[in-house]
Formats: C-alpha cells, sequence, structure tokens
C-alpha cells in the first residue's frame, strides 16, 4: 500500500527579553546555574506574577507577521503537572484563549509555493534545566520563567523536506522581526514533530507519534524519515501505530518511546488567578501592524526591483537578515550590486563556511568587497587575479588596493609597455607567426599564451590580442 505523511510542528521560540516572562529575572544566556533566579520564578508561596509588556508586545509582532488574528481578550492558565524543572508544579501556560489564532508560514519546495496554516500561538513561562552528573542531578532554574512562544502547526505538511523548508522560513521571519536570536544551540528554538500516516487517498489521520528533543532542523528532518520508515513497516506487518510520545536519538540516528498514551500527563489546566485576563488596546495592534520590519519574502521582491538580481539570488540574500543587511548596506553605494552580490554568494560565503564564521564575523568588509570590485570593472586587475587578492583580503584583512600594490598585481594595460613584449614573443615564435600568416587564425591563441606567460597573467588580454593583431 502507498502511504501519506502528515506531519504537524510545535515550535518553541525563546522571545529577546532581558527579563524573565513574570519577574525581573536575567535571562541571559551562559550564566553559573542558579544564579538568575527570584522567589517569584522559584515559585515560593506568596510571591505573584507579573506579566512583562515586551515579551506580549513580541507574540503579538510575531502574530500579525504570520496574519494570526489577534485575540480580543486572552488569558493564562496554569498546566499542572509535577516534575523536578517545574518548583510550582505547574508551568503558566494558555489553554483555551490563545494570544494569537490562525496564521501560515509561506514555504518554497524547489519553487513550488506553499502555505502551512497555523493552529495558534500563544505564550508561555519555559522551565528549568536538568543537569545529570555520574552519580546524581541537579537542577538548575536560570531557565525557568523564561519566555516562550509556541507556534504549533495544522497538519500541513507532507514530507519531511516540506518540514526543514517550514523551519527555515519560521526561523527566517522571527530573525527579522528581531523577536527571537533563535538560536538552536542555546535552546532559544526547539522543535517537536507529531508524524503519522495515512493510506493515499484517504481523509482520516492515522495514530501519530510526537518527536521531542529535535535540536536542528537536520535532526528534524532526519528523524522524520526515521519515523516515516518505521511506522511504515509496522503498518505492513500488519501491526498498529500506538500514540506516544518518542525521544530522537543523535548519535544513533533513531528514536526510542519515552512514553505512551496511557501514561501521558493529565495537565487539569485551569485559569491562573494570579493574573488579570490581557486585552490588547485596537490602537496598539494597529500601531506595532504599521511598524512590522520589512519581511525576507518583501525584501526578496524589492532586491529583484532595486538591485536587479534574480529570484534565486535574492532569495540566497534575503534569507538571512544579516546577510540582507550586508549585502545592501554595500549595494547602496556600489555601481555594480549584481557582481557585488556575486562574490558575497561565491567567494565570501564559501571562505566563511570553511571557517566556520558567519556573516557578522566576516574578516572582509563589504567596503573591501565594494573596492575588489570596482578594480576589475575600471581594469586595473581582471577576474582570475582578483580570486587571488580575494583571498588576501580574506586572510590577511588588508583592502584589495593596497594587496595589488604590495604584490604588483596590476594588470598591464598600458600599450607602450606591452608592445615591446608582443614584438619580442613575434620574434622568438616564426612558426606561429608563419601558420598565421598563411591564413590559421586560431594561431595567434598561442602567441596571446605566449605573452600572458611573459607577462606572468598580468597583461590585459583584450589589449594583447588587439596588439599582436596590429603587429602580424
Ligand atoms: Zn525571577
Amino acid at each position: 500500500m502507498l502511504y501519506e505523511t502528515v506531519i504537524g510542528l510545535e515550535v518553541h521560540v525563546q522571545l529577546k527579553t532581558a527579563s524573565k516572562l513574570f519577574c525581573g529575572c536575567s535571562t541571559q544566556f551562559g550564566a553559573l546555574p542558579n544564579t538568575q533566579v527570584c522567589p517569584v520564578c522559584l515559585g515560593f508561596p506568596g510571591t505573584l506574577p507579573v506579566l512583562n509588556e515586551k515579551a506580549l508586545t513580541y507574540a503579538v509582532m510575531t502574530g500579525l507577521a504570520l496574519g494570526s488574528e489577534i485575540a480580543k481578550e486572552s488569558k493564562f492558565d496554569r498546566k499542572n503537572y509535577f516534575y523536578p524543572d517545574l518548583p510550582k508544579a505547574y508551568q503558566i501556560s494558555q489553554y483555551d484563549k490563545p494570544i494569537c489564532v490562525g496564521g501560515e508560514v509561506p514555504v518554497d519546495i524547489d519553487g513550488i509555493k506553499k502555505s502551512i496554516r497555523l493552529t495558534r500561538i500563544h505564550l508561555e513561562e519555559d522551565a528549568g534545566k536538568l543537569v545529570h552528573f555520574t552519580r546524581d542531578s541537579g537542577v538548575d532554574y536560570n531557565r525557568g520563567g523564561v519566555p516562550l512562544v509556541e507556534i504549533v502547526s495544522e497538519p500541513d505538511l507532507r514530507s519531511p523536506k516540506e518540514a526543514y523548508e517550514y523551519l527555515r522560513s519560521l526561523k527566517s521571519i522571527l530573525e527579522y522581526l528581531d523577536v527571537s536570536d533563535c538560536n538552536m544551540e542555546e535552546g532559544s528554538l526547539r522543535c517537536d514533530a507529531n508524524v503519522s500516516l495515512r493510506p493515499v487517498g484517504t481523509e482520516a489521520f492515522g495514530t501519530k507519534a510526537e518527536i521531542k528533543n529535535l535540536n536542528s532542523f537536520r535532526n528534524v528532518e532526519k528523524a522524520i524519515i526515521y519515523e516515516i520508515e518505521r511506522q511504515k513497516k509496522i503498518l505492513e506487518d500488519g501491526g498498529r501505530i500506538i500514540q506516544e510520545t518518542r525521544l530522537w536519538d543523535q548519535d544513533q540516528s533513531l528514536t526510542r518511546s519515552m512514553r505512551s498514551k496511557e501514561e501521558a500527563h493529565d495537565y487539569r489546566y485551569f485559569p491562573e488567578p494570579d493574573l488579570v485576563a490581557i486585552s490588547i488596546p485596537l490602537e496598539k495592534i494597529e500601531f506595532l501592524k504599521k511598524n512590522l520590519p520589512e519581511l525576507p519574502h518583501i525584501r526578496c521582491d524589492r532586491f529583484m526591483k532595486e538591485y536587479g538580481l534574480s529570484q534565486y539570488d535574492a532569495e540566497v540574500l534575503t534569507a538571512e537578515k544579516n546577510l540582507a543587511d550586508f549585502f545592501e548596506k554595500g549595494a547602496h553605494c556600489s555601481k555594480n550590486a549584481k557582481a557585488l552580490g556575486n562574490w558575497i554568494m561565491g567567494d565570501l560565503m564559501r571562505e566563511l563556511k570553511l571557517k566556520n564564521l558567519n556573516i557578522s564575523q566576516s574578516p572582509v568588509s563589504v567596503d573591501a568587497l565594494i573596492e575588489l570590485v570596482e578594480l576589475i570593472e575600471v581594469g586595473k586587475i581582471s577576474g582570475k587575479m582578483a580570486k587571488d587578492v580575494f583571498m588576501n583580503m580574506f586572510g590577511e584583512g588588508q583592502s584589495p588596493k593596497d594587496i595589488v600594490q604590495s604584490k604588483g598585481l596590476s594588470q598591464l594595460s598600458d600599450a607602450s609597455e606591452l608592445e615591446s613584449v608582443v614584438k619580442k614573443v613575434i620574434q622568438e615564435n616564426p612558426k606561429s607567426v608563419e601558420d598565421y600568416r598563411s591564413g590559421k587564425k586560431n594561431a595567434i591563441t598561442y602567441l596571446v599564451g605566449q605573452v600572458m606567460k611573459v607577462t606572468k597573467g598580468r597583461a590585459n588580454p583584450k589589449l594583447v590580442n588587439e596588439l599582436l593583431e596590429k603587429e602580424l
């Protein structure tokens, strides 16, 4: 039987606020355990949570950018469960009245545009972190109370590739909004995937498994691929999928059962009595809507129009906000934005990747790249020489002009200087000269090559051709 894959994703995004969701503790990553805690986020009796206005604003911005409806009234609920990383024995989250309802994420799968619907986006606090040692375990509550938005998709995704592209698109939008740093290594963006199979042509959903612990986009893709095969095998053997939570084991590249539905938590949600209902004034929503930053797909269209880039180039250059900013800073003052884009996407990105650097850490500034492009344009150096100059720029951080000067790399475009070389080459290669004169026009290529050799590649090939033709 042929099966169709049905995937829904739940993404947790840490909002970029300086303090936690309900108290003034710092959210700085990497501090010593339990140094960023207070009675509120440690859940001491008698303490009261106070909502962080900025986190609320960021959640609304996220909803607006993704086309969600912003709820006129929203409230917080207690999600009850007992676990050592949760000092209050409940998490403050949202249940029946989330802050944003609906929305969609635009996804481009090999040139085909698709829109993945969202169920909801809600605000919640993060839990602490368990740290396991050889003989015992500890809890670090620094992360407890850090603001998150949970973005829940409809089961609209049909392949591991679509899931990957969905996450990429979502991350790019969040980065443009500047509401999160989206750093997966530090846990600012985490993802759970719900995966099920159903026979092609049927409507009813199959039983799903939820995969947790996915800490990179590649792992999301790999875990789903594994899960599809696992479920397919069970179904083909006549078995039944059980609803359960599975963990992705990165080292062994497989998912393993964590708990089945029977053991699953019953959260017993109830309204959080210590926080008033949230009602966001319409003027505030309108203001935020009007002041949303330019989003990736809009910037992509603009790059095509404004700088004459191809769709592909514009997509590559706008996928990451920092990269788009880097390019645009230079494109404003460069006479050849297209060439500048090519240097960024080609040589610069290749070298950055090799050195494991991101664009903000680039040893080559965009101004230096503009200078390099101009040196080629005016014929001072050839495209081939420029590659060497670029490697020097990347390695030593010098300006291209200085490198050209100190290495004597500039192209020989002076006819009087080249004439003597041309004459000498003609004198030393009578055979080729004779061939040329007797009609074998191709023989000139050899002579051009000889001139290039003598000048160590610095001669302007076009000029050499002209001079040779004149002399012959
Ligand atoms: Zn606190």
